[in-house]
């Protein structure tokens, strides 16, 4: 299978069983944004609520947030982004297409007479570079003036830095101590793209960790294994996930450390997860800007300190498409092409398909009270609709991981086949023990 093809019928796939969907599609799509479709919405659900669970709830040092997407101008100011949130662009004056000035595709120096552009193919008509701020800007208020201008935040790491005190305050929590927080975020990327990979809108699933200066080393490390075995956990190939290090030259100003956990999609390898070593530079900074003490007084010691921050930085969409390519298998069964979606159980959209063998014999009846009963307790999708393989076959693409089937035994003995979508196995069960025998496998 030749890589870009995979990723066409991976796209493919999304819109067909639902999954994402070009965002205003009727009106020809708004570039690089994207709706999740009835599957699409359940699954990225399904790992939000399994991150935020094994962040807040599994943990006693981790409290939760949701903070606005619109804050002081200042806070942007502080956290550098007024000043630094910019990207080098050239324009083509030929074609008006944008480029990023490093944009490899560029034979020669832009601005120059030699530079080619990469589009049109044009000699000497691309601009010098120039700075292009990436927050999206909008107005508070009724009068478009300058005095009136907020941002779309671009990162939602900033809603926890300003209410670190809050927190601290009215939890009783003590450092070392954690927030998490799943949000929103948006930049006015020059080149997005790869699907959902790089979007103007995305949602970030972020934890920031306050430590002690001279501890951060130690929880630096310990939440890096952390992440990584996470997302083994969640049933990602190993084999397709690495650490990347970030040199010298990569690393950001304010940064100690940094590592992305890297997936590899079909279009190479990317980050979808960092884990950086922020030093004391967040908190400090809005203490020098805000002129409110940040500092924490430790009990133990009475020592004061700006905290140290451990950040763990996952995007949510990334991590819905990294779900979404590793779950894609086409495979052979009985000598018939079969797509299907291996989705970890706990984050399959649908847990069961429910299907009467036959459209007779009372088995429409008894597999309709069957799905009303699991419905109580998990999203269930009942198919009565043409040959049982092709339904198997509809609930495989929709990575359904169990298809229970109502046939002429369970009308004399109560019990119903369980096919199980990965091993194609199919087990006998009682009616009356389904709901246990699924959950047992669910993995919640
Ligand atoms: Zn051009």
């Amino acid at each position: 299978m030749a890589n870009a093809n995979v990723m066409d019928k991976i796209v493919s796939l999304a819109k067909r069983r639902g999954y994402v969907f070009q965002s205003s599609e009727i009106y020809g799509g708004l570039g690089s944004v994207w709706d999740y479709g009835p599957l699409g919405v359940e699954l990225k659900r399904n790992l939000k609520e399994r991150w935020w669970r094994s962040m807040i709830y599994e943990r006693d040092d981790i409290e939760g947030v949701d903070a606005a997407i619109l804050m002081h101008p200042k806070v942007w100011e502080a956290s550098g982004h007024v000043a630094g949130f910019t990207d080098p662009l050239v324009d083509c004056k030929q074609c008006k297409n944008r480029f990023r000035a490093d944009d490899p595709r560029i034979k020669g120096t832009p601005g120059e007479p030699d530079a080619q552009c990469p589009t049109c193919g044009t000699k000497g008509n691309l601009t010098a570079p120039r700075m292009f701020n990436l927050m999206f800007k909008t107005f508070m208020g009724p009068v478009e003036e300058q005095a009136a201008v907020v941002y779309l935040r671009p990162e939602t790491a900033q809603g926890i830095y300003v209410n670190y005190l809050n927190v601290l305050q009215s939890s009783r929590q003590k450092v070392p101590f954690g927030i998490a927080q799943i949000g929103k975020a948006f930049r006015n990327e020059i080149t997005p793209g790869n699907f959902t990979f790089r979007t103007r809108e995305f949602e970030q699933m972020e934890m920031q960790f306050f430590v002690k200066p001279g501890d951060d080393e130690r929880w630096f490390e310990e939440w890096r294994a952390a992440r990584m075995q996470w997302h083994v956990d969640l049933g990602i190939t190993a084999a397709k996930l690495r650490f990347h290090q970030h040199t010298a030259d990569e690393l950001a100003h304010y940064a100690k450390a940094a590592f992305d956990i890297e997936y590899e999609f079909p279009f190479g390898w990317h980050e979808f997860e960092g884990i950086h070593n922020r030093t004391d530079f967040d908190l400090g900074r809005h203490q020098q800007h805000s002129g409110k003490k940040l500092d924490y007084l430790d009990p133990a010691t009475n020592e004061r300190f700006v905290p140290y921050i451990i950040e763990t930085s996952l995007g949510a969409d990334r991590l819905a498409l990294v779900a979404l390519v590793d779950a894609y298998h086409e495979e052979e069964v009985e000598g018939e092409p079969r797509v299907v979606l291996r989705f970890h159980p706990a984050i399959a959209p649908i847990k069961a398909g429910v299907f009467p063998l036959v459209k007779k014999d009372g088995m429409p009846e008894v597999a309709t009270r069957i799905a009303a009963d699991l419905r109580r307790e998990m999203p269930v999708f009942y198919d009565d609709g043409g040959s049982i393989g092709r339904r198997y076959r509809r609930q495989d693409e929709a990575g359904t991981p169990f298809g229970v089937t109502v046939d002429g035994q369970t009308l004399e003995d109560q019990t119903v086949t369980v096919r199980d979508r990965d091993t194609l196995q199919q087990t006998r069960v009682g009616v009356d023990k389904l709901r246990t025998f699924l959950r047992e496998r669910l993995g919640w």
